[in-house]
């Protein structure tokens, strides 16, 4: 099987448990010290087999080996990537069985990571992901107070609209921010706004 960490805890002694994302499934599974590599890492993709456990208990990774991508030496989108798929793992914690689509977003943006600013690429991710699960903002009315947008607005955590005064956020364009929410692309967005927007990304998805 093929997935991503999206986080590693540990466990008795040295083991860990490893929460990985495949295709079909967000699981966890037991890593004894004796076998722990450091190929390890949130956010790399692995391939992998799994042993059960015959009584139970958490299956184990087995045969793990790491799919690198050519980002991974870059520290500072190593960084980036490793700060957008933790977000994953609060987001699907009570998940078992899963769409595929959160692998193929992942490993859709991991294959272009290094040929665009990668904040851009996780804040378009974002905007698709909640697209797929219907939660992209709609409406004209601000989420707090339910008053008219103008022509600035606040935007927080999930990319929902406000007042700006009504989050005590930074202002932006309303057009261009509900461009961005109807294309999902960030091409019109200025390079100082998408560190802004990708703080909100961090917030949770
Ligand atoms: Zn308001």
């Amino acid at each position: 099987m093929k997935g991503f960490i999206l986080n590693i805890r540990k466990a008795k002694n040295e083991d860990v448990i490893v929460t990985v994302l495949s295709k079909s499934i967000v699981q966890k599974y037991y890593r004894f010290y004796g076998q722990r590599h450091s190929i390890l890492q949130i956010g790399n993709l692995i391939n992998f087999e799994i042993q059960e456990d015959n009584k139970g208990f958490m299956p184990r990774l087995r045969k793990v080996s790491h799919i690198p991508f050519p980002w991974i030496f870059s520290n500072n989108r190593l960084l980036i990537w490793q700060s957008f798929i933790s977000l994953f793992e609060p987001h699907l914690r009570d998940t078992r069985a899963i769409d595929s689509f959160y692998f193929n977003i992942l490993l859709e943006k991991a294959n272009r990571w290094h040929k665009q600013n990668p904040k851009r690429l996780a804040i378009e991710a974002y905007l698709e992901l909640l697209e797929y699960e219907k939660r992209l903002y709609r409406s004209d009315f601000c989420y707090i107070c339910n008053g008219i947008l103008e022509n600035e607005v606040g935007v927080m955590r999930a990319f929902i609209i406000t007042h700006p005064s009504c989050i005590y956020s930074k202002s932006f364009n309303k057009n261009e921010i509900f461009r961005l929410l109807s294309s999902k692309s960030t091409i019109e967005i200025e390079d100082n706004q998408i560190d802004e927007l990708f703080e909100i990304v961090l917030k949770g998805l």
